[in-house]
């Protein structure tokens, strides 16, 4: 389902490389990012491989949704709801795994 190429984050969802899972089930998989920008900084990505999230709003927007819907939940248990949720698109604009994944920030009082 999610094993293109060498993308590091089809491997991490294969568990070929190790990670800290915080949520999963059929579509979706979550884990801590390995360099955090903030108390808690969780990524969530889709199990099917699309490279950004406009891929993904185009092809699978119900999984969009649903990522959006696991966010919450994570900032529901880390920080009683308030949270940031980034998805870098294109190099230019700091996206480095060109595998779509939510940045999800929270934890603490985040600065602007
Ligand atoms: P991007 O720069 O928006 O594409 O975000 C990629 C994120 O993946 C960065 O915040 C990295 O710290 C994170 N990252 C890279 N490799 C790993 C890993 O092996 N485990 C967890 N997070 C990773």
């Amino acid at each position: 389902m999610s094993d293109v190429g060498d993308c590091l984050f089809c491997k991490i969802i294969a568990g070929e490389i190790p990670s800290k899972k915080v949520y999963e089930d059929d579509s979706t998989y979550a884990f801590a990012d390995i360099q955090p920008k903030a108390k808690v900084h969780v990524l969530i990505v889709p199990k099917r491989h699309y490279a950004t999230v406009a891929e993904l709003a185009q092809n699978d927007p119900a999984e969009l949704s649903h990522i959006v819907g696991v966010a919450k939940s994570i900032a529901d248990d880390a920080f009683h709801g308030a949270y940031r949720l980034v998805f870098n698109t294109g190099e230019d604009a700091g996206q480095s795994v060109f595998h779509v994944h939510a940045h999800v920030l929270t934890g603490e009082v985040l600065a602007e």
